[in-house]
């Protein structure tokens, strides 16, 4: 594992600085042609908070970037950054144009493009092959999540395996791949995260951007999280499996609790699951879940009254007591 000042350090033998531009693009994620609002989390400036300013041609924009940073990178050497918006969205030759203008100074020694997976079409693909011969191209795929609920929720407005097969193809086309995930999207856990980070690293990204959710004046996850309140209280637990066949019998506990849940007075089961069962009680709710890759079924509970965790634990006692391949002591004498 090394962090991306290693990376251009061992690539580019001297440290790098990214200067971020604005292409000048859109996203089809905001101009109707995939919807019309964008990923709830993304500002006016499409990302490119830090971008220098798209009404620029790109060679002024370089010089005023390089001028921010020329005091601190004594080798001089820099990485174009299309950061805003979405920058393979658009004519075969304005993208050409664009990214041979970012690379054309000699003190440029690479070119990253920020971008979504739905938008590398094979028109775009041939100008990214193109370009990645005269100077290192890395595409950076704003993935965000793994977790389809969640990234509905984003309106990200793709499906996972748009995300798959655009790794595929760059990797083919020998294109780095950085992939964009974002840390803290409501109603994720950390097991939910780590989840997304593996099966990114699985898929044979190259590097991993993480996020932590910025909550950005005038988004639409600014209104959305306006009336939300804190939960009095909140408690994750992680329930190890005993048994070797871990899979099995964590799928065995989830499809049993769901079944348990429809016959009790006062439950009701949540339609969004997140790949577990998610069940209302109360003012509060319970999420158990099962970890894809380790034997480990994480339960998280969320009660909006003082006392209310413990109250809902109890409840689930009754029924999760019973699993001998379970190791809920932590559990029980949290509930007891
Ligand atoms: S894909 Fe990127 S630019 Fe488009 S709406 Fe989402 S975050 Fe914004």
């Amino acid at each position: 594992m090394k962090t991306l000042n290693e990376h251009y350090r061992e690539k580019f033998g001297c440290k790098v600085y990214k200067l971020s531009l604005d292409g000048g693009f859109t996203c089809p994620n905001r101009d109707g042609t995939v919807g019309i609002g964008g990923c709830i989390f993304c500002s006016a400036s499409g990302g490119g908070e830090f971008a220098e300013k798209g009404c620029e041609s790109i060679e002024a924009q370089l010089e005023k970037a390089k001028a921010r940073v020329q005091s601190k990178n004594r080798n001089g050497k820099y990485i174009a950054y299309f950061q805003s918006f979405t920058n393979t969205y658009g004519p075969e030759e304005l993208l050409r144009e664009r990214y041979l203008s970012a690379i054309g100074p000699e003190e440029i020694v690479g070119l990253s493009i920020g971008t979504r997976p739905d938008c590398l079409g094979e028109d775009v693909m041939a100008v990214l092959k193109e370009v990645n011969a005269v100077k290192p191209v890395s595409v950076e795929l704003g993935l965000q999540t793994i977790h389809e609920a969640s990234a509905r929720y984003i309106r990200r407005g793709y499906e996972n395996d748009v995300y798959f097969d655009a790794v595929r193809r760059l990797k083919e086309a020998n294109i780095e791949v950085v992939t964009h995930i974002i840390l803290g999207l409501p109603g994720e856990t950390p097991e939910m995260m780590k989840q997304t980070t593996k099966e990114v690293m699985a898929a044979g990204t190259d590097g991993v951007k993480f996020h932590l959710l910025h909550v950005l004046r005038g988004t639409d996850l600014e209104a959305l999280i306006a009336g939300l309140e804190e939960p009095a209280e909140s408690k994750e637990i992680r329930m190890n499996i005993l048994t070797e066949d871990f899979k099995t019998y964590g799928q065995k506990v989830i499809d049993e609790l769901t079944a348990y849940a429809e016959t009790q007075p006062g439950w009701s089961l949540a339609p969004s699951n997140y790949e577990g069962v998610r069940v209302n009680i109360g003012s509060g709710w319970f999420l158990l879940r099962l970890s894809l890759h380790d034997p480990l079924l994480p339960l998280n509970i969320e009660a909006n009254e003082a006392g209310g965790a413990k109250e809902i634990a109890k409840e689930l006692a009754k029924f999760l007591a019973s699993y001998d391949q379970l190791d809920a002591q932590k559990f029980l004498a949290f509930a007891n």
